[in-house]
């Protein structure tokens, strides 16, 4: 099984889709090896100024890794938001959170033709279930709660659902213009909810729990201790018809939405994948 490896990429467009995202188009003739897995897929963005070169070879990991810390580029994951094989193109919805963050300042000022390299897995040898999380049973409901940086990962998911999959998610989003539409087939329900509204994750999911996991509940696990704030369920675990929930955004947050659904609940472990998108105060470690 091959690595990911880099793509160097240009920026070909850049789009304001709202005041928090901006929607990064990438380009390169490359992109054609690159393995598009659909749904949640994650990636990583090197962000590099200068010269890119020592970081486009095979071994980029290893220099990376060896650089001082003082010239080593951030290295960011975010999620393909869509591929477009034949145009050899990829996008990008970037939160743009202010300066505080290298990858939501690159974003903030990204301009066509600004360089950047992707690490992701290569067409034919790649096995999507390294960078895709999203993984439920082939029947029961579905419950998706993501904020802003987990939105463009929800919206990619909605967009691959089969017509009819009953689906329910809940996006909480800084305010009411954020809530970016996207394409959910029959079958799926969105609820935008806006910070700047008071309204957020938790106690909506509470509400919504009664209905999505009623016939789903069984124990309890009150004393549930949430070591990590990522834990992704084996697909295999997965028992046909039940009830499955994919919880991402900043990690108390999903840390606190798991624990209402699997310590209060009773939702079993194995249908509730959780992942820490990013934390509050804290850059993602490089
Ligand atoms: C699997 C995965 C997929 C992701 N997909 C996306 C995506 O498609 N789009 C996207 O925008 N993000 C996405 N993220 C989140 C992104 O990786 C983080 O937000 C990352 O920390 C941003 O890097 P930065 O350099 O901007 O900020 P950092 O240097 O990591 O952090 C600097 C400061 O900014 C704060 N901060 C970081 N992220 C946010 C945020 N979203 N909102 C407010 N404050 C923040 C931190 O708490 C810290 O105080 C994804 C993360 C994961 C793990």
């Amino acid at each position: 099984m091959a690595e990911d490896r880099p793509f160097a990429v240009r920026v070909a467009r850049v789009r304001r889709l709202s005041p928090v995202f901006t929607r990064v188009t990438l380009a390169d003739d490359d992109l054609t090896h690159f393995a598009a897995h659909g749904f949640d897929q994650r990636i990583n963005l090197l962000f590099c100024d200068g010269d890119r070169r020592e970081y486009t070879a095979d071994d980029w990991f290893d220099r990376w890794r060896a650089a001082p810390d003082a010239t080593r580029p951030p290295l960011r994951t975010y999620t393909v938001r869509s591929f477009r094989p034949e145009a050899c193109e990829l996008d990008i919805d970037f939160v743009v959170h202010g300066d505080a963050g290298p990858a939501s300042r690159w974003a903030g000022r990204a301009r066509p033709g600004d360089p950047l390299i992707i690490i992701g897995p290569v067409a034919g040898a790649s096995d999507p279930a390294a960078d895709v999380a999203w993984a439920p049973p082939a029947a029961g409901r579905l419950l998706i709660a993501a904020d802003e940086a987990a939105l463009p990962a929800a919206a990619a998911i909605a967009e691959a659902l089969p017509p009819g999959r009953p689906a329910t998610i809940v996006a909480e989003v800084p305010e009411p213009a954020d809530a970016v539409p996207f394409d959910a087939p029959d079958g799926v329900t969105v609820h935008f909810l806006a910070r700047s509204r008071g309204e957020s994750l938790l106690p909506v999911v509470r509400e919504l729990a009664g209905d999505l996991f009623g016939t789903a509940a069984g124990r309890a696990e009150p004393d549930l201790v949430d070591e990590s704030d990522w834990a992704v369920p084996d697909p295999d675990a997965a028992a046909e018809g039940r009830d499955y929930a994919w919880l991402a955004g900043e990690a108390g947050t999903v840390v606190a939405l798991r624990r209402f659904l699997v310590g209060e609940r009773g939702v079993d472990r194995r249908s509730v994948a959780f992942m820490g998108y990013w934390r509050r105060g804290q850059a993602q470690p490089n």
